[in-house]
């Protein structure tokens, strides 16, 4: 996870271009997914496909020939979706066209203008106050042309046409935390994914944000019911505590589990209500959708002070946390995987357990007074309305103990999954 997050930091991503591509075609090395390319002009909901844009270079060469805001030198030095510029400027109509953040005088802020056809450097605000009247030079060699949005998808096909939806953002340019770190885990996710027995079917987004996601909803509209579960990953790699972002709605089978598993880890952690700012959930919870997503983060964007900033680079984000967030959201997809809603073979009064070895011991081993009661409430509540999931919540038995619990009373022909 390391080498990879290293090898995509460098690459200049925006919402088009070549650097989503060569991102994607680098995560091709891991994981098989599909690129996919919508032509500008595709009217996508309210939204237009944009130009394309990509750049060659930019800079600014002051009056004494020094080049400052050197966009070989850091990509967030140009505001992303420049327009071309050659141009000799004086320090004062140059201003105009300069970023910084004052409280933050030693960052380069990372500033994008999208739909807006402007120009912009961004710098530390140091670099900005030492600058001296005189001439300025300024070279924006980039282009803005009819092309493509490109986005990666990948399905991973289980026991179920129900999905599970995991999306992450590849637009953003050089930082590691806000973008990057959550690209890394849904790769590193679908390795792990690829590998094991699934239930559900996973579709794994890989998209600029906004544009991108409504791309992807506005292709595939009779598709989303089959949505089951969701999360957008974003901001795993600090050493931050947990936070999960509810789903709109805030009680959706995924708010239940994602807080169980928080819980259930004795790991510190915030849980927060869904608003409309943040990630891609913004789209798939808007209410002409309204699926159930929400959002695994560890330090939330805007909460970090690195956030949005060239701080935000690999000193933050260190392989040890990623390997924590991966495996909690390991914990979450085997939950989801687990929690089934069973029924019973014959419901009529409590089964003999005892006479089934279920009382005191299973498999030689003491059987403990919560597994017991594990199977007494499977037992009466598998009707076929309650998910193992409603029996943890109102049981307050953790979700494996009832698990295991289902698995045996399967195992003695006690239960049954309902499709059968
Ligand atoms: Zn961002």
């Amino acid at each position: 996870m390391d080498i990879l997050l290293k090898r995509l930091f460098p690459i200049c991503r925006s919402i088009t271009g070549n650097g989503v591509r060569e991102t994607l075609r680098i995560l091709q090395e891991h994981v098989a997914i599909e690129i996919r390319e919508l032509q500008t002009g595709t009217q996508v909901f309210d939204w237009t496909v944009p130009r394309e844009w990509n750049v060659r270079n930019a800079y600014i060469e002051g009056p004494d020939g020094k080049r400052i805001a050197d966009f070989s030198v850091n990509n967030l030095h140009l505001m992303s979706y420049s327009v071309p510029v050659d141009a000799k400027l004086s320090l004062g109509q140059l201003r105009e066209h300069l970023y910084s953040i004052p409280e933050q005088p030693d960052l380069i802020p990372y500033k994008t203008s999208y739909y807006e056809p402007r120009w912009g450097f961004c710098l530390t605000h140091n670099e900005l106050q030492s600058l001296k009247e005189g001439e300025y030079h300024v070279v924006i060699d980039s282009t803005l042309i009819d092309g493509s949005l490109t986005y990666g998808e990948l399905i991973l096909p289980g026991k179920s046409k129900e999905e599970v939806l995991l999306s992450c953002y590849v637009c953003h340019p050089s930082m590691a935390n806000d973008n990057l770190s959550g690209v890394v885990l849904l790769t590193a996710l679908a390795k792990v994914l690829s590998s094991t027995r699934r239930r559900f079917s996973y579709r794994l987004l890989f998209v600029p944000e906004t544009i991108g996601a409504l791309a992807w909803l506005a292709q595939n509209q009779d598709r989303v019911q089959m949505i089951r579960h969701g999360l957008v990953a974003t901001c795993v790699g600090d050493n931050g505590q947990f936070t999960y972002k509810r789903s709109r709605h805030g009680n959706r089978e995924i708010d239940l589990i994602v807080q169980r598993v928080l819980r259930e880890s004795g790991k510190h952690h915030t849980v927060i209500d869904f608003f409309p700012m943040g990630s891609d959930e913004r789209q798939y919870c808007s209410p002409g959708f309204d699926l159930p997503v929400g959002s695994l983060m560890r330090t939330m964007y805007y909460k970090f002070p690195q956030y949005h900033t060239s701080a935000d680079n690999l000193d933050l984000v260190k392989g040890e946390h990623l390997s924590e967030s991966i495996s909690m959201y390991v914990d979450v997809l085997d939950a989801l995987e687990s929690t089934d809603t069973l029924v019973r073979v014959d419901a009529r009064g409590e089964p003999q357990i005892g006479r089934r070895g279920l009382y005191d011991s299973v498999g030689g081993a003491v059987i403990t007074d919560d597994q017991r009661k594990a199977i007494m409430w499977v037992l009466n509540f598998s009707d076929g309305t309650h998910s193992l999931l409603d029996i943890a919540e109102r049981s307050g038995l953790s979700l494996p103990y009832l698990t295991e619990a289902a698995r045996l009373l399967q195992e003695k022909g006690l239960l049954r999954n309902q499709a059968n």
